[in-house]
């Protein structure tokens, strides 16, 4: 596995905080499944969305009504004020498989396969993009055309090495248990 190219001109103590941001974002990605959680961006996870409201409120006197406008917290619809989204894919409510329409209409029965929008996986992936604002925050030596070109495939790198790892260690494990 090789760094991309910009992150090799950085001074040490930025690459090394550069290096940790992308390491868990890749390990936040990998450990994402469709039974996790992700922050409401409705409600920025507050489960409440703030707004005002106008009511017409009779004077004291009696004569005469007047406005008052008040702040209000509303349940975010979103979230049901939980504050937390499912990470669940919404094509395949994480089963990671869906009829596919086209072959169904072709077979004349239902066929299922992987689901487009997840590939399979059952849950959102986290977008690469957060993990390149996470790295923006640190050092504004790299830009977003430099992330696509380079940062971007070593950020998936990091991803499938963590994949890659797993499944050796499942097949470890299935050869001791077996
Ligand atoms: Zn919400
Ligand atoms: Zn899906």
């Amino acid at each position: 596995m090789t760094a991309f190219a910009s992150l090799r001109k950085l001074k040490a103590n930025i690459r090394l905080a550069v290096m940790q941001v992308l390491a868990t974002y890749a390990y936040l990605d990998y450990c994402r499944s469709a039974a996790s959680v992700k922050p409401c961006e409705c409600c920025s996870a507050i489960g409440f969305i703030a707004t005002e409201v106008v009511t017409m409120k009779s004077m004291l006197s009696g004569v005469g009504r007047r406005e008052v406008r008040e702040q209000v917290r509303m349940r975010c619809k979103n979230c049901a004020g939980k504050g937390v989204v499912s990470s669940a894919c919404r094509d395949c409510n994480g089963r990671g498989h869906a009829v596919m329409r086209k072959e169904s209409e072709r077979q004349g029965v239902p066929v299922m396969g992987d689901c487009k929008r997840c590939c399979g996986r059952g849950h959102e992936r986290i977008p690469a993009v957060e993990a390149f604002r996470a790295i923006s925050e640190i050092t504004d030596s790299t830009s977003l055309a430099t992330w696509d070109r380079s940062g971007k495939p070593f950020y998936g790198q990091l991803i499938s090495k963590l994949e890659i790892e797993e499944s050796w260690a499942n097949l470890a494990l299935n050869k001791v248990t077996a």
